[in-house]
């Protein structure tokens, strides 16, 4: 059966180069990269030289990449680091936040007792930027939480004017950019993100391997012990393959931008042509969404809500309710509770997101299935 794949905000398919780079590596670099002999030496050199390749597409220095397993890891890390270390008495975040975020802040929350802010969007997911700077005016040590685009809606939030707003205000901010990196430019010599995360799944790399950016002369204490790996700050023998591996998918992922972006969005205006020719009153969740992610309304009773995904998925569709992390749960999505009204909650919403993999006929066979539906 024909295997359609619109899922691409949960995770992406590997490019042939990535696993061509890291079969390459496991096979000639199987040396522990803290060992001083020639061997260890040489695997070591593949993760310093992967870190520069990161860092130069995000115009930074290398020394402020830190790699982890994940995004999830790197955001644990950082926002425990700033509230145990740097003495953040405040998180300001927001509800629509990925469940990495949300759930280790109200970890924080019970265990050292930091105050949490949460700002609201509106019903189209914009941020309510006012109260950001009416909050950083109170003048408490605080740390910004604030994804840059939501996994869930593809709504964007303007980092640049949050950044500023909370240097404005002495206050560190932390941006989650997993959608983000590798899709559109970060100038991280521009941008005023004290620490982002990003995670190589999501850019057509290997699971299990991400990082954090960490502006230099921000110290942050470990949460992992162990050997002096990442300058002591993540200790754990480093998985040399997978390093390299994120590192030649972020490098192809710029390489490749301008074309994969034109062509992406293309699909996503033919995607949403389509269902709107087939289902007049279908509407979008979230204006102005990024150009790989749209999240729609279905006009079809809520009884239909639990079929849809299953009758999609018989047919080899692949699409998600809300985030991969609660495809399955009967919950209502997170982010759209923050949006929607409780009549158009209980109605089937749909998040399709795209890759440069997917093509029209994909998206046509999609549409004819979700009519028959
Ligand atoms: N943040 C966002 C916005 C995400 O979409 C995801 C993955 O779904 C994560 C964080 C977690 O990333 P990871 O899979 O690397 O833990």
């Amino acid at each position: 059966m024909q295997k359609i794949y619109l899922d691409n905000a949960a995770t992406t398919p590997i490019r042939q180069e990535v696993i061509d780079e890291m079969v390459t590596v496991m096979q000639s670099e199987f040396g522990n990269p803290s060992s001083t002999h020639s061997i260890g030496r040489s695997a070591k050199a593949v993760i310093e030289t992967s870190r520069k390749a990161i860092a130069k597409c995000l115009h930074c220095n290398a020394q402020e990449i830190v790699f982890t397993s994940s995004a999830t890891e790197a955001t644990n890390w950082i926002l425990r680091s700033a509230v145990r270390d740097f003495g953040a008495k405040r998180i300001i975040t927001s509800k629509v936040e990925h469940h990495a975020t949300l759930y280790t802040i109200l970890a924080l929350q019970s265990e050292f007792g930091v105050e949490v802010d949460y700002l609201n969007v509106d019903c189209d997911g914009v941020l309510d930027y006012q109260k950001l700077s009416a909050l950083l005016a109170e003048n408490t040590k605080t740390i910004v939480s604030l994804m840059h685009v939501n996994n869930e809606t593809g709504v964007v939030n303007d980092i640049n004017r949050i950044g500023a707003i909370c240097h404005q205000n002495n206050a560190l901010f932390h941006c989650d950019t997993v959608q983000s990196i590798g899709k559109t430019e970060l100038d991280l010599q521009d941008l005023p993100i004290d620490f982002l995360v990003a995670s190589a799944h999501k850019f057509h790399g290997p699971k299990g391997a991400g990082f954090a950016f960490v502006r230099k002369n921000l110290v942050l204490q470990p949460m992992i012990f162990g050997g002096e790996q990442e300058k002591g700050w993540r200790a754990g023998t480093e998985s040399v393959h997978q390093i390299a591996g994120m590192s030649k998918a972020l490098e192809l992922s710029y390489e490749h931008l301008s074309e994969e972006r034109n062509y992406i969005s293309d699909l996503k205006d033919y995607c949403f042509k389509q269902l709107q020719k087939s289902f007049p009153a279908i509407e979008a969740n979230g204006k102005d969404t990024f150009y790989n992610i749209l999240n729609v309304l279905l006009p079809f009773s809520p009884e239909k809500t639990a079929m849809i995904l299953f009758n999609l998925d018989i047919k080899g569709i692949a699409v998600s309710r809300g985030s991969a992390c609660q495809s399955g749960s009967i919950k209502p999505s997170h982010v759209l509770a923050e949006m929607l009204s409780e009549e158009n909650l209980s109605k089937p919403s749909l998040r399709i997101s795209f890759s440069h993999y997917n093509t029209k006929e994909e998206i046509d066979y999609f549409v004819e299935n979700l009519k028959s539906i």
